[in-house]
């Protein structure tokens, strides 16, 4: 008997049919001779509904009851979850993130799982019964309160899950029908991959692609998850994240060069201007925006004019670290001796990867090309191992993934299908 851990997103339960149709779904694996523990998100939009209504009532929600209030979602869809499926003749059984086992830190917001003890999980297998369990959430045995993981946490729950069960495979249903060489939404000709191997996924996810959850991608490349993204509208295939350290011997996988083309709006831009040429300086403005937590991203800095022995350093961060890292370096300015302060939130970033990029030649030249002809101007740019990022004005970052996606030979012949959901 395998033991499948399954998935799905908010978008697959929107309302009382689309549970319906998932709970036949898990019925169904249950049916083919599997124990099923499954991870289930809040409907549709709740969580940003929920939040909405927060930020109506006050500014600056108390932390410890936004998590209260928001895991209140997962527990709606994971008690009509069971309730179908008893309706439908299986035993089933709900469970919050803290019956199910799942400990974290204290940090409201962002909790970590520091533990999983699913020793309620196994007894309801043991007794025959489909698992459910509100993702996204958890408790802190130090704090002895509710915790959330962070948007988008329901994909670490499952992982999660599935590396305490030692499941045989983690399965994360989501609106469309894998993970794309783009996204859907963005560019029409996206491709459906059949595999992906774990690192190119964990650079996607972290250039803006949002099909998985970083940090869910990150717990399955630790604990040796295979995940399998899948649509809960159909029966299609999907797509296998893996680790090819993992694979069997002589297992050869053929790879293409490029995996894919993300794209994040989340980011903004500071500029630095002015700033004196000399050593030191570099080092006390990052201190400074360091100590904000703020996330910084890119780092460009110019050469200084010889004529004032002055540069600008440009570097991108989260919208949401944007406000806090401007206001430590305004204080900063004369003790760093700046000019001024840019804030500019208009800006996209275009990201390229793949892991074949280690050997391959020219394909930053190919990126540059495709996005000259397409009329776009490129502000920043960076670079790993297997990624390229560019940064370009927001409103023109879509028509350039589609003009890169065409300019790599990534374009499928038909247009992808999105099943359901905002993308919100
Ligand atoms: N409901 C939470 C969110 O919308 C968690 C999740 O969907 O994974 O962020
Ligand atoms: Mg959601």
């Amino acid at each position: 008997m395998s033991l499948i851990v399954q998935k799905f997103g908010g978008s697959s339960v929107a309302d009382a049919e689309s549970i319906k149709r998932v709970a036949k779904r898990i019925v169904e694996t249950r049916k083919a001779g599997n124990d099923v523990v499954v991870a289930v998100s809040a409907m549709g939009d709740t969580t940003d509904e929920l939040l909405d209504l927060a930020t109506e009532v006050t500014p600056i929600p108390a932390p410890r009851e936004l998590d209260m209030l928001l895991s209140a979602g997962e527990r709606i869809s994971m008690a009509l979850l069971a309730m179908a499926i008893k309706s439908m003749g299986h035993e089933a059984r709900s469970f919050t993130g803290s019956q199910a086992g799942m400990i974290t830190d204290a940090t409201h917001g962002a909790a970590r799982i520091v533990d999983v003890t699913p020793v309620r999980l196994r007894e309801a297998l043991d007794e025959g019964a489909i698992v459910i369990v509100a993702g996204f959430q958890g408790f802190s045995r130090e704090s002895r309160d509710i915790t959330t993981l962070g948007r988008g946490g329901s994909d670490t729950t499952a992982v999660a899950l599935a590396a305490a069960l030692d499941a045989d495979v983690c399965e994360i249903y989501t609106d469309v029908d894998g993970v794309f060489t783009s996204d859907p939404r963005i560019v029409k000709k996206a491709r459906k991959l059949d595999r992906i191997t774990s690192e190119e996924m964990l650079e996607l996810a972290a250039s803006g692609a949002k099909v998985l959850h970083i940090r869910a991608v990150e717990f399955a490349r630790r604990h040796g998850v295979t995940l399998h993204v899948r649509s809960s509208f159909n029966n299609s295939e999907g797509t296998i994240v893996y680790d090819p350290s993992r694979l069997p011997e002589g297992a050869a996988v053929e790879e293409s060069v490029i995996a894919g083309v993300a794209v994040d709006l989340t980011e903004a831009k500071i500029t630095v201007v002015g700033v004196p040429d000399v050593p030191g300086v570099a080092a006390k403005i990052f201190k400074i925006v360091a100590n904000t937590n703020a996330n910084v991203d890119m780092i460009v800095q110019n050469v200084s004019a010889a004529s004032t022995g002055r540069t600008d350093i440009s570097f991108t961060l989260p919208k949401s670290d944007g406000e806090r890292a401007l206001t430590a370096l305004s204080n900063s300015q004369e003790a760093i001796g700046f000019n001024s302060l840019q804030y500019d939130d208009q800006i996209g970033k275009l990201s390229l990867v793949g892991n074949a990029m280690r050997s391959a030649a020219g394909v930053s030249a190919r990126l540059f090309e495709a996005l000259y002809e397409a009329g776009i101007n490129i502000e920043m740019i960076s670079t790993s191992e297997i990624r390229i990022s560019v940064v370009t004005r927001a409103d023109s970052v879509h028509a350039a993934a589609r003009a890169v996606h065409t300019a790599f030979e990534l374009d499928g012949e038909d247009d992808a299908v999105v099943h359901a959901g905002t993308g919100r």
